[in-house]
């Protein structure tokens, strides 16, 4: 069975996790990979279900014993995708959706020339400072830092596949759901 790879990247604050949650309410048969990461958990994150919460030194080790697909270092944390989770479901004929950064969708673009990379877009750069600051989940110092990193992962959305602007949240779900069901048609 031809199955696919999916890789949702864009800014932080852009609204990723939010779109892919309305994607999943309405198509539960995606799966959506969980991440490793070094970052803290937030209030209400679950190790195992939002992340695999690891120390660095366990997530070196894991780079070191190529456990990862790809991984990257995003505004001063390691993130990174376990390969044996996404194989299993390729090998078990499911659909699978990555969310992650620019640098680890160009990674797995490289390994997996066809994963179908799919950029979110903020409607404009003040409103995705003031999502990202309206999530009162970071500091000053982390929103900076995500802020800066915002304008490196624009510049490296012209390599991806599909570009969505997330403004209307109904109508950037609707439009993520007709580049996967195009998609799955020319499977
Ligand atoms: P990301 O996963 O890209 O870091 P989130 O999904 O956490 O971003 O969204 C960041 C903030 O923006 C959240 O508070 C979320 O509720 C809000 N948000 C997401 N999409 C929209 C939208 N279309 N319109 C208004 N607010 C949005
Ligand atoms: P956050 O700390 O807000 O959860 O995520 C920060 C950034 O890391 C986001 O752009 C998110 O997409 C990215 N990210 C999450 N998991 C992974 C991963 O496994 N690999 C890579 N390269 N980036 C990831």
């Amino acid at each position: 069975m031809n199955k696919k790879l999916y890789v949702i990247s864009g800014s932080s604050g852009v609204g990723k996790g939010t779109v892919l949650k309305g994607f999943l309410e309405r198509n539960p048969h995606y799966m959506l990979s969980i991440s490793c990461t070094t970052r803290k958990p937030r209030p209400g994150e679950v190790d195992g279900v939002n992340y695999f919460f690891l120390t660095r030194e366990e997530f070196k080790d894991c780079i070191e014993n190529d456990k990862f697909l790809e991984w990257a270092e995003f505004a001063g944390n390691f993130y990174g995708t376990k390969k044996k989770y996404i194989n299993q479901c390729l090998e078990e004929g499911k659909d699978i959706i990555l969310e992650i950064d620019t640098q680890g969708a160009l990674q797995v673009k490289k390994r997996m020339p066809e994963a179908v990379l799919i950029f979110i877009c903020p409607p404009s750069y003040e409103t995705l400072e003031n999502r990202l600051r309206g999530r009162h989940t970071e500091d000053e110092a982390t929103i900076k830092k995500r802020l800066d990193q915002a304008k490196i992962e624009l510049e490296r959305a012209q390599s991806f596949d599909y570009r969505i602007v997330n403004d209307d949240l109904e109508t950037a779900i609707k439009s993520l759901e007709d580049v996967i069901n195009k998609e799955c048609n020319n499977a």
